[in-house]
């Protein structure tokens, strides 16, 4: 590729509302443009990194046995009311309707779709096992989208579906799985770790969400660094013996933390003025799963006035709340409430509270759990202000760092994710549920093992570029950088030397299967070298004149701090 013939396109600043590196750096590097509220066009740089994140995806996922289809991204309802999830499900499913008034959902994922191919494809047990996949267009209404790709509401994951006879079957099939994602990610060349999710009604270890580490992950990871034992934190919990808190917990429970936000925070957060009278609250949460429940610990805190309109607040108020406000668990808010998707109040306070400036969000916290005679385990963490980050104990109730671990070959760590893939079993739900079923060897009918499997395409980037990034811009691991290559003549206006030797290495490069751009812009030095820096490409070769004189290109990769000098005629060589 010569950049004259592509697009390139890089920006000095990011956007104002571009928080993480990955979202910033994406924007200036011209991958992505922003079209709303987390929806946005994947630009020619961006969509190269895309490509082949695709590709390996599904070079492994052939090789897995698994065999590729797409359905369609706008669904009839119909199917989805079969599996109930029609109705179950909250505010992330899209619904629509068409011009006959009939109604239809944007796939978030495809269960149903993928079920009904089944119930009519499947008839006999000598067609399992099957595993269907797709890389297609999800939409989630996601309540917060953020973080660029990191959290869009319309995105691109690589979904399958594994049909099987039994239950061991199924197992099988989900192993085989686990491991080509083990092989996906390997490639991808990024630190993560496949980690113990909660696996829902089926038990045991059926469920593992692939978590590539970076500080600015939403999610947390417990694990042993003394043994292979790694869950995400609601697993980690769940598994944890129940009875009081650890030591520590309650200790930071009771410990007003210094600059712990006030009530004036609180009062400000929500734009009412001091001493407004609170009569209620609500909690929510932006941790939902596909069916909608709550899986997430970040719980957030509303207080409301009597007389708020709780339909204007539910939703549109979060994303003014301060990260960092950590409550209670949700496995106690489930305890406690009962709780519905998304939105788990109101809850009406028996005796109405006061703000008051001076006071501590925790006290205040305290006069509403009191009256309410919940005990929230309020852990005395303020609402981000000062505050270390991580600061994970404060998540937590049943597992903090320095807990032994399960498997009693350690002591915990505690640390933070992105979620890119997860594997599931999903047992007979959306067999039984839509009836899809198979003849056995005795000609009974039996309903389909399943299990789903997940990976978020267009998360991935984003996850990379959290974990390979300094002040000047993106590293691209090699696998997944929009070139590998790229060549940077200096003067090749100027000087027919240059420009001829940049030729024929590009056109030998090329020769040999380098994914190379030529930098055929015209640009200076300067400029030049700025703009690969940003966009991440892993090397780089210079060619000059001053260069060729003495029968050299100069080589640097991405991490190098200075150059290399490369001779021309080994510069082919030497990248491969
Ligand atoms: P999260 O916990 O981040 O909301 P999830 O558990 O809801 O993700 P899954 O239903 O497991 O997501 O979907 C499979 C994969 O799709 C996830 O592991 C993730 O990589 C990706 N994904 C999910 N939601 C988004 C999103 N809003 N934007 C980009 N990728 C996403
Ligand atoms: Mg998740
Ligand atoms: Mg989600
Ligand atoms: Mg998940």
């Amino acid at each position: 590729m010569k950049a004259s013939g592509f697009f390139v396109s890089t920006l000095k600043e990011a956007p104002a509302d571009a928080e993480v590196a990955s979202h910033r750096l994406m924007m200036r590097a011209g991958m992505i443009k922003k079209l709303g509220a987390g929806i946005y066009s994947y630009m020619p740089m961006g969509l190269r990194v895309i490509r082949k994140v695709e590709a390996i995806v599904r070079e492994e996922m052939d090789r897995a046995g698994a065999v590729e289809l797409t359905m369609p991204v706008v669904q009839p309802a119909e199917l989805w009311q079969e599996s109930g999830r029609f109705e179950k499900m909250g505010p992330e499913l899209l619904r629509i309707k068409d011009r006959h008034e009939r109604d239809y959902v944007v796939q978030p994922t495809s269960e149903e779709v993928v079920t009904d191919i089944a119930r009519q494809e499947i008839r006999s047990y000598k067609q399992l096992p099957k595993n269907f996949y797709q890389i297609q267009t999800k939409f989630r209404d996601e309540r917060r989208p953020r973080f660029g790709l990191m959290r869009g509401r319309e995105f691109t994951m690589k979904d399958a579906y594994s049909f099987d006879r039994d239950l061991t079957a199924a197992k099988a099939s989900y192993q085989n799985m686990a491991a080509a994602y083990r092989r996906i990610f390997d490639r991808f060349g990024l630190t993560y770790r496949a980690v113990a999710a909660d696996s829902g009604a089926i038990g045991g270890d059926l469920s593992e969400e692939f978590q590539v580490i970076a500080a600015t992950g939403e999610d947390a990871i417990v694990y042993c660094p003394e043994s292979d034992y790694a869950a995400n934190l609601e697993k980690a919990e769940a598994l944890a013996p129940a009875g009081p808190r650890p030591a520590a917990v309650d200790a930071l429970a009771k410990t007003p933390t210094p600059g712990k936000s006030t009530c004036a925070d609180v009062a400000e957060l929500l734009g009412v003025p001091l001493a407004t009278t609170v009569k209620s609250l609500v909690l929510a949460t932006d941790k939902l799963d596909a069916a909608g429940n709550i899986t997430g610990v970040q719980v957030w805190l509303l207080l409301l006035r009597g007389d708020h309109d709780m339909n204007e607040i539910k939703v549109g108020k979060l994303p003014g709340l301060r990260e960092g406000f950590r409550f209670a668990t949700v496995g106690e808010i489930e305890d406690h409430f009962g709780c519905k998707p998304g939105y788990l109040g109101p809850l009406n306070l028996k005796k109405p509270v006061k703000l008051v400036a001076d006071r501590e969000v925790a006290v205040l916290a305290d006069w509403i759990t009191g009256a309410n005679e919940v005990d929230f385990h309020m852990t005395g963490v303020n609402w981000g202000r000062d505050l270390p980050e991580p600061d994970l104990v404060a998540d937590i109730r049943n597992v903090v760092a320095g807990d032994p671990s399960p498997d009693g070959r350690g002591l915990l760590a505690i640390e933070r994710g992105i979620e890119v893939g997860h594997v599931f079993v999903l047992g007979t739900k959306y067999s039984k549920d839509m009836n899809a079923t198979f003849l056995d060897e005795g000609g009974k009918p039996q309903y389909l093992e399943m299990g789903c499997y997940g990976i978020g395409i267009t998360r991935l980037p984003a996850a990379a570029i959290e974990q390979n990034h300094d002040e000047r811009g993106i590293i691209w691991p090699d696998a997944i950088a929009p070139f590998t290559v790229v060549l940077c003549p200096i003067g090749m206006d100027r000087s027919a030397d240059v420009k001829a030797a940049a030729e024929v290495l590009y056109e030998e490069l090329r020769g040999a299967g380098v994914d190379v751009l030529l930098d055929d812009r015209g640009e200076r030095p300067g400029a030049m070298f700025a703009d690969w820096e940003l966009i991440g490409v892993p090397h780089r070769l210079v060619i000059s004149d001053r260069g060729l004189k003495e029968g050299q290109f100069e080589y640097q990769h991405r991490r190098d701090t200075a150059a290399t000098k490369v001779p021309s005629t080994e510069a082919g060589a030497f990248i491969r």
